[in-house]
């Protein structure tokens, strides 16, 4: 059994067009899709479109809420909130009634899915200190969760009790631990390196592949500011921060 796992495209079509070039090349089983479709980039209807199209388990990100009305944006920084009122004018009805009906958190086989953390999904927290890892460990039953959220590629294994974190490209997957998995972005890259992050998680290998796609972020950009999306996306997106 193979699974393909990404999330965070954030309406960036060159970058998911790249991605999903590589992942129907993966023989994948099933399709693992961890949310924010849209935001940020400039085509999120194409997005959303090219997902569907997948169909993928998936779970909704903050964005997606937020453009489907159902998430107060007043604590977005200032350019994801004009993201978000862009992104709005650009869906029709019917996309944002696909947002809307999408649910927070699945569970298939012995996978956890969920776009920010299992421990209250519906609050899009990050996981950024030891002590939200450890309390997100108490809040799934399976052996491996997969999230997005920080478009940071890590993973947390937690071993007899005992917490290690990698950066690595491979995790190692066994009975005796339970693993958070960050797929990392599609499109929108935060780790230094701009490339689009998706995941491969083999059963029979035991393992989680976190791999990279180039694709032509320029052109990504070059569309965002041509939309008149705030600058800062598009020069972010060219160094993956
Ligand atoms: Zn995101």
């Amino acid at each position: 059994m193979r699974y393909v796992i990404f999330g965070d495209i954030h309406g960036n079509l060159e970058a998911l067009d790249a991605v999903l070039e590589k992942i129907t090349a993966e023989k994948a089983d099933k399709y693992i899709c961890i949310g924010d479709l849209v935001g940020y980039g400039a085509d999120p209807a194409e997005c959303i479109d090219k997902v569907r199209k997948l169909n993928p388990v998936l779970v909704a990100g903050n964005h997606d809420y937020a453009a489907a009305g159902l998430l107060n944006i007043d604590f977005f920084n200032a350019y994801a909130y004009k993201a978000i009122e862009w992104t709005k004018q650009h869906l029709s009805d019917e996309d944002k009634q696909f947002l809307q009906k999408i649910t927070l958190m699945q569970k298939v086989n012995n996978l956890t899915i969920v776009h920010s953390t299992p421990r209250s999904p519906e609050m899009f927290e990050y996981i950024d200190n030891n002590y939200d890892v450890q309390l997100a460990f108490s809040y799934f039953d399976t052996g491996l969760c997969f999230i997005g959220h920080s478009h940071i590629p890590i993973s947390f294994t937690l071993t007899r009790g005992v917490l290690s974190f990698s950066t690595e490209p491979y995790v190692p997957v066994s009975g005796s631990s339970k693993v958070i998995v960050n797929v990392g972005s599609v499109g929108q890259p935060r780790d230094e390196n701009k490339d689009a992050s998706y995941a491969v998680y083999d059963v029979e290998e035991g393992i989680v592949w976190i791999k990279r796609v180039e694709y032509d972020v320029q052109k990504a950009a070059d569309k965002i500011n041509k939309a008149g999306l705030p600058e800062i996306l598009a020069e972010r997106i060219k160094y993956g921060r």
